[in-house]
């Protein structure tokens, strides 16, 4: 029976994998499905298409969204959608563009309130990209020696209460739902166990997402019975993935550490497979 991770990340985020080294230790672990799931772009995913024919891995179109509802931000996973969708395309370049600016509102924090000048630059070098996230930032704050490890730049400078008053400009989960559903692709609520109460998760499932990531390695063996007892209550989707991130980070679990059964799989792609139909045929 095949083994399927569906959720990680590499250099076109925050992971330190590039895509075609993923696909490489995904073989080497004898995953037969992977989801390369950056934050808000596709462009690992794309980078690993080719690595992933030749290794014989099937790879499942992938992004972990970052939502903004009611004050926090909601890590939504996207699956199986059309990469080619514009629309979804453009949604991610906005999305993106979040991004950069919040890292600047950050950035100005930590010059005016905590005596820290770093410029934009010095994090986009730090992330070889313009996709630039917390971690990038928590690494340059280790190297100046701001911090002596990630968790600590997190805890002392990038988390909450530091940054709650920074203006969001993410996508609403609303919205996140509408541009994946026209790409054909389905919604999954990523790792609820870490960051929502019971009752948090309900109200975000209720705006109609078709998931939730059950098995991760932050959720406990109770959370994860929980979650899929929620799961089958609700008739949604149950997926799971190790959220790795490559080496050098404190916390990070291994590639594959936890998967999901060929059977949990068919099930997202009948979904999709149902949703692409319907494209066709309005088109
Ligand atoms: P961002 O994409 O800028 O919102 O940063 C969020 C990312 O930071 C998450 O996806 C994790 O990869 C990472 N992260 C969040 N909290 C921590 C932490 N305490 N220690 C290390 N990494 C973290
Ligand atoms: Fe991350
Ligand atoms: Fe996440
Ligand atoms: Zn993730």
């Amino acid at each position: 029976m095949g083994k399927a991770d569906l959720h990680i990340h590499t250099t076109a985020s925050d992971g330190s994998c590039d895509p075609v080294e993923i696909i490489q230790l995904a073989s080497s672990k004898s995953l037969n499905t992977i989801s390369i799931t950056d934050h808000d772009t596709i462009d690992g995913y794309l980078a690993a298409v080719d690595e992933a024919r030749k290794f014989a891995i099937r790879l499942i179109p992938g992004v972990e969204i970052t939502a903004y509802q009611n004050r926090k931000e909601i890590h939504i996973l996207a699956y199986d959608f059309n990469p080619l969708d514009i629309s979804f395309r453009n949604f991610l370049t906005s999305q993106r563009k979040a991004r950069l600016e919040r890292m600047e509102r950050i950035l100005h924090y930590l010059r005016s309130s905590q005596g820290i000048d770093l410029s934009l630059d010095e994090v986009k070098a730090q992330a070889r990209s313009t996709n630039v996230g917390r971690p990038h930032l928590a690494q340059i704050l280790v190297r100046k020696k701001y911090v002596a490890s990630i968790a600590e730049a997190f805890i002392r400078y990038l988390g909450s209460p530091m940054l709650d008053n920074i203006e969001i400009e993410y996508a609403g989960i609303e919205h996140v739902i509408e541009v994946v559903d026209r790409a054909a692709g389905a919604t999954v609520l990523a790792h609820p166990g870490a960051v929502y109460n019971m009752a948090e998760t309900e109200e975000y499932l209720n705006f109609g997402l078709d998931g939730i990531e059950c098995i991760h390695p932050s959720h406990s063996y109770s959370e994860q019975k929980q979650f899929i007892e929620l799961a089958e209550k609700n008739n949604l989707l149950i997926t799971g993935g190790s959220d790795f991130h490559g080496t050098g980070r404190e916390y990070d679990p291994f590639l594959g550490i936890v998967t999901i059964s060929e059977q949990k799989l068919n099930r997202l792609q009948t979904m999709t497979g149902n949703r692409k139909k319907l494209q066709t045929e309005k088109d």
